[in-house]
């Protein structure tokens, strides 16, 4: 039975959720703040439309404490949080707007409390407009000139696959390995142009089946039909579009070796880590391998810009995921376990 938005409510773990309807749009405001022991919660904006208003909150919650876990791995002082614009349907262009000027007010009224970036369903220009009313925006400078997240969790990507590759296979070259990436958007493009350069056989699926045929050309990659991915053999499989494809439905259909991919909360449920686990399939947990984007920004507005110096920390993801796929192997664990508990101990350390 679907949850209630009380149910949801009371059984969270997190701090709070401020809520706001907007009444010219029909639209609902999330905004899920998860944990504040390391700083105050930062976490992308999802536009989107949910069968059930519910889901909407079901998402900002889980996807705010996917944010928890990914500030604390990274060891930065910021806590997780995440905002859900839940839209009742397609906006025009001056709707989304006074929507997002709404929302931005919001933020501002925060005062610091919660601050943001893009995620799936906004856009650059959507940071633009936000940024016109809060200062409690990413990914913004002071010329409206806007930084896409995308490559640099496509180069994080890279670096928890080579990782994943070391542990599971005993060599971390990508040469002859097959990765099927799944949503080929502003994380799975990129990636995908990554893996062809350092030689892995790639498969490629998305929904747009245009968008494949295009990268699949330029790439020399196999196409595979959306509908395909879970039953298609690979070494790797690269989850890049939606969250919870890891699941009691799919998981027994999975034809992979191990999953590293920069979807969020790619488990449906945390159970589902103990279902691969079973299965021997290797997951590299999500919020350590999507971490890059996340992490450049925040360097970057500590201000480190040399895109030197941020691709070597973006590729020292893979020294975490190490770290932990090799102690999930001694205790004969999940990954993720062994990641959360990283977690709990660092949240604890403050
Ligand atoms: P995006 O919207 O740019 O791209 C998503 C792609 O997935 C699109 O090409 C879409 O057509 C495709 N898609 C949607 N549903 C699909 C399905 N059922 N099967 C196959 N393909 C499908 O999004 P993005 O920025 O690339 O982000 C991808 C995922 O990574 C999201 O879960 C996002 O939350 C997560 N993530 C992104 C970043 C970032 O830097 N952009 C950082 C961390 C996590």
């Amino acid at each position: 039975m679907p949850e209630s938005i009380e149910q949801l409510i009371r059984d969270w773990d997190g701090l709070a959720v401020v809520t706001r309807y907007h009444e010219p749009t029909g639209a609902w405001i999330f905004i899920a703040l998860h944990d504040a022991t390391l700083g105050s919660p930062c976490g992308g904006t999802r536009l989107k439309h949910y069968a059930e208003l519910a889901d909407g909150l079901r998402d900002a919650m889980r996807l705010a404490r996917g944010m928890t876990y990914k500030w604390a791995t990274l060891k930065f002082k910021q806590g997780g949080g995440k905002a859900v614009l839940a839209v009742p349907g397609a906006l025009d262009d001056m709707a989304r707007r006074e929507l997002l000027l709404d929302y931005g007010r919001l933020i501002e009224s925060l005062r610091g409390a919660f601050s943001t970036g893009r995620d799936l369903g906004t856009t650059d220009d959507d940071m633009r407009v936000l940024s016109e009313v809060t200062s409690y925006v990413h990914g913004v400078d002071e010329n409206k000139e806007t930084r896409d997240p995308g490559p640099y969790t496509a180069r994080g990507v890279v670096a928890a696959m080579r990782a994943t590759l070391g542990v599971a296979f005993g060599s971390d070259s990508f040469t002859g390995s097959s990765v099927l990436v799944q949503g080929l958007g502003g994380v799975g493009a990129p990636l995908a142009r990554r893996l062809a350069k350092e030689g892995a056989v790639l498969l490629l699926s998305d929904i747009d089946e245009e968008r494949v045929a295009e990268l699949a050309g330029e790439l020399g990659a196999t196409s595979v039909p959306a509908g395909d991915v879970y039953e298609t053999k690979c070494d790797v499989y690269a989850p890049c579009a939606l969250g919870e494809t890891l699941n009691a439905e799919t998981i027994p259909r999975l034809r992979c070796r191990a999953v590293v991919g920069s979807a969020n909360s790619q488990l449906g449920e945390d159970d589902d880590a103990d279902r691969l686990h079973e299965r021997g399939i290797l997951y590299a947990p999500d919020f350590i391998a999507n971490g890059g984007g996340a992490l450049a920004f925040a360097l970057i507005n500590s201000g480190m810009t040399d895109e030197g110096k941020l691709g070597l920390r973006l590729d020292a993801i893979a020294d975490t995921v190490s770290q932990v796929l090799t102690r999930a192997i001694t205790e004969n664990r999940s990954p993720h376990h062994v990641a959360v508990d990283r977690v709990a101990a660092i949240l604890k350390a403050g």
